[in-house]
Order: structure tokens, then C-alpha cells, then sequence
């Protein structure tokens, strides 16, 4: 049989069921009240997140003022959640936005947030309902991680390089700080999969990745481009400390034992320094033209002008 709520309900019910509801929530439903000089309370808040809500007494005070609320709010969630607020009350606008709380007991979580407004007396009530969307929140990071990732060898890829260049370079504009970038690619590469296998030819890719990072500090970006070309991003060095980083990982592949012997795995580097003003591809373009001076004049060797 169909679920017919008329036979169900009797006189004076519907506020029962509405009470036992939101009460089982598993999120909350409030109604927020700012007045024109800007106080702001909670007169009706419900929902079975009471790790949020705080107790009965807690509930009371947010009816009375929501201060405290707010100053549980991520401070650098703030800012946003602030504008969303005074969008929302100027525009009369559906309010959506996404914040970090604190909970009483300790620890954080996300919420999602919706809101309508509507005006009364000289302020702004919000009908609102609120969600934790932690899940959710980890869920995206994870999928952003692994777009950002090389599947071979766990290495930012080109997509994030070029995200952490256009980040770097902002700062480098902004702050006038030197900023350089190393391009590198296999010697002969190709000799050592049709020799050892692909597979083999893949181990050394990843062997190689995690030397390099070894010879690197915590804030330079070592990202693989794709294939056997890899990039490396140094924020606050200039084109002569980038040459000799650039040495420096040369001689760490150059000497170590990948089992291949007699053949010795080597790579080729191309080292630019950012000119302030010049666009990204401009800085790539000059790293990959001494990358390829490199490559012309012998291989194993590291090159940051084009008179070297
Ligand atoms: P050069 O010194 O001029 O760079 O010579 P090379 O042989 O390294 O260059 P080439 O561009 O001719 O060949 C690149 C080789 O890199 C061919 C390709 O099979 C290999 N390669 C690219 N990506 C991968 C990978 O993910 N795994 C393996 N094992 N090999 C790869
Ligand atoms: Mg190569
Ligand atoms: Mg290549």
C-alpha cells in the first residue's frame, strides 16, 4: 500500500513529527538573524549534529547571540564565508558557500551551507540548512592529487609544474626574487629499453626521480613532463646556483649503478633563469634551447647560456 500521510497524521501531530524530523537531521536547519547594526543570532537552530550545536545551554546562547558561532569559524575560511554573508543580504540572494568549523570537542570539519534571505524588521533572516561535507571535501582533494600526479613515478606532472610556474612566477613579478627553471632528458634512452625491456627502462625512470629529489630541497618542484624529460623549478635561486644544482644532479645519475652495465644512464640539462615580465613559455622555450645545445654539443652535460 502506498504511504499516505493523511491517514497518519492527527490534530497537533504535524509539529511532533516536524520536532522528532529535525531532530534526526543528520545535518542542521536554522534561521540566522543580522540586524542593521550587525548583531547576529540563531533563533531557531535544529538537527542531530549536536557535536556542532554544543548543548542545550550552548543552543540557548546562539538564540540569544551568534558571536560565538562565527569564532569557531576557520580564519581562513572567514574572509569568504564574511562575503558571502554581505552578498547575500544586499542582493537578497541564495547564500552558498563552503567553511571549516571547529568542533567543541576538538578537531575540525567541513560544512556546506544554504541559505535564503528575506527581510524583516531593519535586518536580514536567513533560512538556512547546513551539511557536514568533509567526505566530500577529501574525496575532491584525493581526485586534484591524482590529476596532479605521474602515475609512473609519483612526481608532480607537467599539468601541476605549470601550475606551481604560473604561482612561482607571480611571486618572482611581485617580489622581485630570482626564480629558476632546469629542463633534463635521458641520454639515449631509448638504447636502454630496446636493450633491457621497457619494464627495466621504467625502473630506472623511477630510481632516477627519487636521486634527483634526494639532491633537491623541500621547495624546488621536481616534476616529469612526460616520457624520459623531467623539469625541476627553483624558486629563489639564481641562473649561477642553478647551474650547479644542475651539475650536481648530472654527476649524482651519471655516477650511480642503475644495473645496466656496461652502459652508464646520463641525462642532459638546460638551465634558465626568469627574466622579470617575459611570459612562461618564454623561460621554457630559453631552458629548452640549452637543454638542446646540451644534447648537440656531447650529452651529459648541463648548459645555461647559449655561448656554453
Ligand atoms: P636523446 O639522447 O636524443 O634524448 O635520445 P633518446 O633515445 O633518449 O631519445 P628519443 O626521443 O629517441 O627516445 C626517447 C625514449 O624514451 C623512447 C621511449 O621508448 C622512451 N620512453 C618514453 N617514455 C617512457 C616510459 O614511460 N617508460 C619507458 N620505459 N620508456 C619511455
Ligand atoms: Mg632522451
Ligand atoms: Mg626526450
Amino acid at each position: 500500500m502506498p504511504f499516505d500521510s493523511t491517514t497518519l497524521e492527527r490534530p497537533g501531530e504535524a509539529s511532533q513529527r516536524l520536532a522528532t524530523l529535525s531532530a534526526r537531521l543528520p545535518g542542521l536547519i536554522f534561521q540566522c538573524y543580522r540586524s542593521a547594526e550587525g548583531r547576529i543570532c540563531f533563533p531557531y537552530i535544529a538537527g542531530a549534529d549536536s557535536p556542532v550545536l554544543g548543548d542545550a545551554h550552548q543552543r540557548l546562547r546562539l538564540a540569544d547571540d551568534g558571536r560565538h558561532a562565527f569564532d569557531r569559524v576557520h580564519p581562513e575560511d572567514f574572509p569568504r564565508l564574511m562575503v558571502a554573508v554581505e552578498r547575500s543580504a544586499k542582493g537578497l540572494s541564495l547564500m552558498a558557500t563552503q567553511f571549516r568549523l571547529s568542533r567543541p570537542e576538538g578537531g575540525e570539519a567541513w560544512f556546506g551551507v544554504r541559505a535564503q534571505p528575506e527581510p524583516h524588521g531593519d535586518g536580514t533572516l536567513w533560512h538556512g540548512v547546513m551539511v557536514d561535507i568533509s567526505e566530500q571535501i577529501a574525496h575532491q582533494a584525493h581526485l586534484r592529487e591524482l590529476s596532479d600526479t605521474d602515475e609512473l613515478t609519483g612526481l608532480p606532472n607537467r599539468r601541476k609544474l605549470m601550475s606551481c610556474l604560473d604561482y612561482q612566477l607571480s611571486l618572482s613579478c611581485r617580489h622581485g626574487t630570482p626564480l629558476s627553471l632546469i629542463l633534463f632528458d635521458l641520454d639515449h634512452f631509448k638504447r636502454v629499453n630496446d636493450t633491457w625491456g621497457h619494464l627495466k627502462g621504467d625502473e630506472v625512470l623511477c630510481r632516477l626521480a627519487t636521486l634527483c629529489q634526494e639532491e633537491l630541497r623541500g621547495e624546488d618542484t621536481l616534476a616529469r613532463l612526460g616520457g624520459e624529460e623531467f623539469a625541476v623549478l627553483l624558486p629563489l635561486t639564481p641562473r649561477p646556483q642553478a647551474l650547479a644544482v644542475a651539475q650536481r644532479l648530472r654527476e649524482r645519475i651519471a655516477g650511480h649503478d642503475f644495473g645496466l652495465f656496461p652502459r652508464r644512464v646520463t641525462i642532459s640539462l638546460g638551465v634558465a633563469e626568469y627574466r622579470i615580465g617575459e611570459n612562461r613559455e618564454a623561460l621554457i622555450d630559453r631552458a629548452d634551447r640549452h637543454l638542446y645545445i646540451a644534447k648537440e654539443s656531447g650529452r651529459n652535460r648541463a648548459i645555461d647560456a647559449p655561448e656554453n
